[in-house]
């Protein structure tokens, strides 16, 4: 239920309590007016009127504080069922007030009224009429049995009469109810849809994904998400104009909503990427439907697709699950996003899970040292916020080393310890300013001391860890050259650790691709002849063959990410 409608729902069952809460009281004054109408009664009955008055002050207030306290507290369902059972229980009510004061001859009877107004206001057209089907049968019933037996039965032939204002209530004012809820639902979708591509917008995203984490939580089910970016968008637009482009953008939006389920949320997130909610969906599941999308849309012929750098027009697709892979909505959308960046970065058109580094580092680490794991995530967090260069650049490592470790064909162990290397590199930052981090001159020979000691510092601080003792030598040593001109030990060529000479030419290849405050980014084939030229001086020349090779067969995503 949204929040308009939550709220509309609890405004509707506040004033409907209001009503049959004077209803109530009401009809106290109705068996009031009897006795005191019946002279010599009000004082034989006396003991019994002061109990009516008690029972019905003590319905009225029971009801009042049930009414009030608890109408927010019910999902949809269970608010159904308390008010078929409250509806029972005031036509039960009015029944017996009419029957204490004379039954066919009561002048009780329109009493039904109230409850039928406050039935079609709160359950719509259907559940009024029954309540007035209900009423009439009632009074009518007790104009047959409780008459006197006359020809014509006049009590019987006057409430038809009401039966008929019942039904005449009830009809028009649920058709009046259906009509103003049914504009409701117009009014927000069209507040929750995008107005380009029908799927959701934005701001409805938020809304349905926090509400879908909230139930599925409830029935322990995990809730998948996927996000998907066109590939290579801005060269379609750029093109064949931003008209075309939309075309393109409202076919996708198509497509993603026929082929997701009924409960699943389609939403546009930003100019050309969509998200979708799937709701008690695996993450094997997740990743058919996605699958399922990209290769639809690679087969789907969009107009001018030939013209794309890849030949059509595709998307990419990044993947996560909550709880699995994500605490809560913002880390769900975090890791998606994640995930999507190395579709993209992986050569595009194609479907990537989240995996998290840390995660399969706190599987390799000693239970005991677990909560280091956590705190190098936050003093990795501190370096991104420190260095703008940083930002991007460890992922980035992380990538290009999962892509070389195939290439070398290393061990898996020896894969893992690359990847864990590459993430921790830069850990010894932490300890250097922002100023040096971030300075555009040249630095002075102090700084650059500073600057060199990363390497030494990183390295203290992993060292409590036994289990990242073998990743030690990778963070030592990064900066040295296969010449022995580097740092902090001068190490020569074969004598620097395998996996630091790896990790040496990933991490200077990204510095040279990348914005740096001290030097302008390299175009991508400039940097693979700079790797050329340093071969064999401060890079292992068989390892830059190897990851030149890698750069080519990878070209076309790394270079546009
Ligand atoms: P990549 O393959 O890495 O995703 O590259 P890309 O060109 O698709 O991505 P980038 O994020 O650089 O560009 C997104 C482009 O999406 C920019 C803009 O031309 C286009 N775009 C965003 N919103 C709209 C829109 O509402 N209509 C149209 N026609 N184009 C849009
Ligand atoms: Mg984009
Ligand atoms: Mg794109």
């Amino acid at each position: 239920m949204t929040n308009i409608e939550h709220n509309k729902r609890n405004q509707i069952n506040n004033i409907v309590s209001v009503v049959k809460l004077s209803s109530l009281l009401f009809s106290g004054i109705c068996i009031f007016k009897r006795f005191f109408n019946n002279g010599d009664k009000v004082v034989d009955n006396m003991f019994g009127m002061y109990m009516i008055s008690i029972a019905i002050l003590t319905l009225s207030l029971i009801y009042g504080l049930w009414a009030f306290s608890t109408t927010r507290k019910f999902n949809s369902k269970h608010m159904k069922l308390i008010q078929l059972i409250e509806n029972f229980i005031f036509i039960s009510i009015f029944f017996g007030v009419i029957l204490i004061s004379g039954a066919h001859a009561s002048e009780y009877k329109f009493l039904f009224l109230f409850i039928i107004i406050t039935a079609t206001i709160q359950s719509g057209m259907k559940q009024g009429m029954i309540v007035a089907t209900i009423s009439s049968a009632i009074i009518l019933a007790m104009d047959i049995l409780c008459a006197p037996k006359t020809p014509i039965n006049q009590y019987f032939e006057n409430d038809l009469i009401l039966a008929g204002i019942f039904f005449l209530t009830a009809w028009p004012l649920g058709f009046y109810v259906r009509i103003e809820s049914n504009h409701i639902k117009k009014l927000e979708n069209l507040v929750n849809e995008d107005g380009l591509t029908c799927v959701y917008n934005h701001r409805f995203f938020h809304e349905a994904l926090s509400e879908k984490i909230r139930s599925c939580e409830e029935e322990k089910s995990p809730v998948s998400m996927i996000f998907i970016d066109i590939d290579y968008f801005k060269y379609y637009n750029d093109l064949y104009g931003h008209q075309k482009g939309d075309d393109v953008l409202r076919t996708i939006g198509c497509m993603l909503k026929s082929n997701v389920g009924k409960e699943d949320i389609v939403a546009r997130y930003g100019g050309e990427e969509f998200a979708v909610i799937l709701p008690n969906t695996s993450e094997k599941d997740a990743v058919k439907i996605a699958e399922n999308i990209r290769s639809k849309v690679e087969s789907t012929y969009f107009e001018g697709e030939e013209n794309q750098p890849n030949g059509k027009l595709t998307v990419s697709i990044g993947i996560s699950v909550y709880p699995d892979k994500a605490k809560n909505d913002v880390e769900l959308i975090k890791s998606a996003d994640d995930a999507l960046y190395r579709a993209k970065f992986f050569n595009k058109n194609r479907v990537e899970i989240y995996s998290s580094i840390l995660d399969d580092l706190k599987n390799d680490i000693d239970e005991k040292h677990i909560d280091l794991v956590t705190s190098i995530k936050t003093l990795i967090s501190v370096i991104n916020a420190k260095d703008r260069y940083t930002y991007g650049h460890i992922e980035r490592v992380v990538a290009y080393s999962r892509l070389l470790a195939d290439k070398l064909q290393i061990s898996e162990e020896e894969k893992k310890d690359l990847i864990y290397g590459a993430y921790i590199h830069d850990i010894g930052k932490i300890n250097i300013s922002r100023e040096i981090l971030n300075k555009r001159m040249p630095l002075t020979d102090e700084e650059w001391e500073i600057l060199k000691g990363h390497p030494l510092n990183g390295v203290e601080i992993i060292k409590p860890v036994k289990s990242l003792e073998k990743i030690s030598d990778l963070i030592l040593h990064h900066h040295e050259r296969y010449d022995g001109k580097g740092y902090p030990d001068n190490l020569k060529g074969e004598d620097i650790p395998f996996l630091a000479r790896v990790l040496t030419v990933v991490d200077s290849f990204d510095a040279m691709t990348s914005n740096r405050p001290y030097n302008r980014r390299k175009s991508y084939d400039e940097a693979i002849e700079e790797l050329r030229r340093c071969s064999g001086t401060q890079f292992d020349p068989d390892i830059v063959e190897l990851f030149i090779e890698v750069i080519m067969e990878n070209k076309r995503g790394i270079l546009s990410v």
